[in-house]
C-alpha cells in the first residue's frame, strides 16, 4: 500500500531530510586521509540526538539472522555500494565513500546519502561519482504526477549506462514515511511507463548506485556490507523528494554539504 502525504505531513518530512542534509555537512567537514570512520559515526550520533532526532539505522534489524546494524552512518568505501559498517580503519588518500544517514523525527523518516572522494581521487572516480549524481537528479526529474515510478528508473539507468557503468539491480529506492522503506519499490533500472503511478503526495528515496564495472554485486559475511563482485569502486546518491503541485520538490539538500566541500577545497 503506498501513502501519501498531506502538505503537513511533507514538511515534517522535509525536516527530518534536512536534519539529514545538516548531518552530512558535518560529516563533509571531516572527510581527509587519515580519518576514522567510526569517528565519524559518534560525530553523526551526538549532532542527531542533540537537535531532537533518532538516529534510523542503529538497530535497524538485519535479515536472515544478520546482527542489527551497529551504527548511525553506512559508510562504504571503495568497492562497498551501500550498507558499510564503519570501522576503524583510517581513510586514504583516492579512497571514495559513500555516506547514508537516516534519522526520524516527529515521527517521519529522512534518508539519505552522498559519495564524497578522499583527498585527491582518480578522474575515472570523479567521472562516477558525477554521473551517479546527475542519473539521480535525471530520475527525481520523472517524479511528475501521472508519469510511472518505471520513468524514474528508466532516466537513471539510460544516463549510468550511456558512460558505460553497472547500475546495481539487487538494492533499490523506495517509499519514505512513518516507516524508513514503504512501497513502492523503485529501482534504478526499468522500463518506461511501467510500475505504479505517481501521484500528489508520493514521497520517495531515490538512491542510484552505481558501479564503475559490473552490475553485480555480493553481500560480506558481517551480514550487511554490499560489495561489487569485481572489486570496482562504486558511488550512491540518495535523495528524498516529494510529489508537490504534481512536480518533484527535493525535501533534503546537498547545499550545506557542497559548502562545506568548496570551503575545504
Ligand atoms: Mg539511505
Ligand atoms: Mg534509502
Amino acid at each position: 500500500m503506498i501513502y501519501l502525504k498531506n502538505r503537513e505531513e511533507i514538511e515534517l518530512m522535509r525536516e527530518s531530510a534536512l536534519m539529514v542534509s545538516r548531518t552530512l555537512a558535518l560529516i563533509a567537514r571531516e572527510i581527509k586521509p587519515g580519518v576514522i570512520p567510526l569517528e565519524l559515526d559518534k560525530l553523526a550520533e551526538t549532532y542527531i540526538r542533540d537537535n531532537g532526532g533518532i538516529p534510523a539505522f542503529k538497530g535497524f534489524k538485519g535479515g536472515r539472522g544478520a546482527p542489527d546494524f551497529p551504527a548511525t552512518l553506512c559508510i562504504s568505501i571503495n568497492e562497498a555500494v551501500v550498507h558499510g559498517i564503519p570501522t576503524k580503519t583510517p581513510l586514504k588518500e583516492g579512497d571514495i565513500i559513500s555516506v547514508d544517514c537516516g534519522v526520524k523525527k516527529n515521527g517521519f523518516y529522512g534518508d539519505h546519502a552522498y559519495t564524497f572522494g578522499v583527498g585527491e581521487i582518480k578522474p575515472e572516480l570523479q567521472k562516477l561519482i558525477e554521473v551517479t549524481k546527475e542519473s539521480l537528479l535525471l530520475g527525481i526529474a520523472q517524479m511528475v504526477s501521472g508519469n510511472r515510478i518505471g520513468d524514474i528508473s528508466f532516466a537513471i539507468q539510460q544516463h549510468a549506462e550511456k558512460h558505460g557503468f553497472g547500475v546495481v539491480r539487487e538494492l533499490v529506492g523506495h517509499g519514505l514515511g512513518r516507516t524508513m522503506h514503504e512501497e513502492p519499490e523503485v529501482p534504478n533500472y526499468g522500463k518506461r511507463g511501467d510500475g505504479p503511478k505517481i501521484k500528489e503526495g508520493l514521497v520517495l528515496a531515490i538512491e542510484p548506485m552505481i558501479n564503475l564495472g559490473t552490475k553485480n554485486v555480493k553481500q560480506l559475511n558481517d551480514g550487511w556490507t554490499i560489495i561489487t563482485a569485481d572489486g570496482k569502486p562504486s558511488a550512491h546518491f540518495e535523495h528524498d523528494v516529494a510529489v508537490i503541485d504534481g512536480k518533484p520538490e527535493i525535501l533534503s539538500s546537498y547545499a550545506f554539504i557542497e559548502e562545506v566541500l568548496a570551503l575545504v577545497k
